[in-house]
């Protein structure tokens, strides 16, 4: 296996599953989100130029977020990777193939998590992350054990400044408009594989490996 991408509406489970996969199969998992925000937390003005757009809900442009993938993905060229958020645009999922056809790689499958509108919101409103260790928690789903702390590390449970109910909406209009085209590009080449995404994040994961399994 060369590399995966996961594709699905904010709030789908990407992250989630991301790093349950990386953990089953040993790969590497880069995600486009954690890439800006930490080029964010840094200072970088990579950073401080994607935050204009990510605080809108707006995708940031192509060539930054393409130049940080790149650069992930040359540090560890060699080793099966799953991009998770990445690409969001067809120009990012060309530029990708392109990228990864110079070093004799390619895309083996593109994974898409199906969840409900409805589902999508209720999911990002109650979403809490980890600053320390990135663990994900729900205050209904999947509370930690004492509020606001994480149960991993013990690190500080933050909210995301964009899961707030106006941004939520801006994400899934940006999803649906500049997103929808990619399933398509991936579906046109016969590797595009549906999951359905409702459920534990368990039950979900027993869904995605057993479609990987089939394309290994
Ligand atoms: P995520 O953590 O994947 O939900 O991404 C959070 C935000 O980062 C998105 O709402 C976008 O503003 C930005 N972002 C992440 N990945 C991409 C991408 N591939 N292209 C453009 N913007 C992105």
């Amino acid at each position: 296996m060369s590399g995966l991408v996961l594709i699905g509406p904010p709030g789908a489970g990407k992250g989630t599953q991301a790093k349950i996969l990386q953990k089953r199969l040993g790969i590497d998992h880069i995600s486009s989100g954690d890439l800006l925000r930490a080029a964010i937390a840094t200072g970088t003005s990579k950073g401080r130029d994607a935050k204009r757009y990510m605080d809108r809900g707006e995708l940031v442009p192509d060539d930054l977020v393409v130049s940080l993938i790149e650069e992930r993905l040359i540090e560890d060229a060699a080793r099966a990777f799953l991009l998770d958020g990445f690409p969001r645009t067809v120009r990012q999922a060309e530029t990708l193939a392109d990228m990864l056809a110079r070093k004799g790689r390619s895309i083996d499958a593109a994974l898409s998590l199906d969840v409900p509108t409805d589902e999508l919101v209720a999911r990002l409103g109650g979403r809490r992350t980890c600053r320390t260790c990135g663990a994900m928690f729900h205050m209904v789903f999947d509370p930690p054990r004492s509020p606001g702390v994480c149960d991993r590390c013990g690190g500080e449970l933050y909210q995301r400044e964009d899961d707030n109910e106006e941004t939520i909406r801006a994400r899934l209009r940006v999803f649906e408009k500049q997103t929808q085209p990619v399933l398509e590009h991936y579906a046109k080449q016969g590797k595009l594989r549906a999951v359905d995404g409702r459920g534990t994040p368990s039950e979900v994961s027993e869904r995605v490996v057993a479609i990987i399994g089939d394309a290994r």
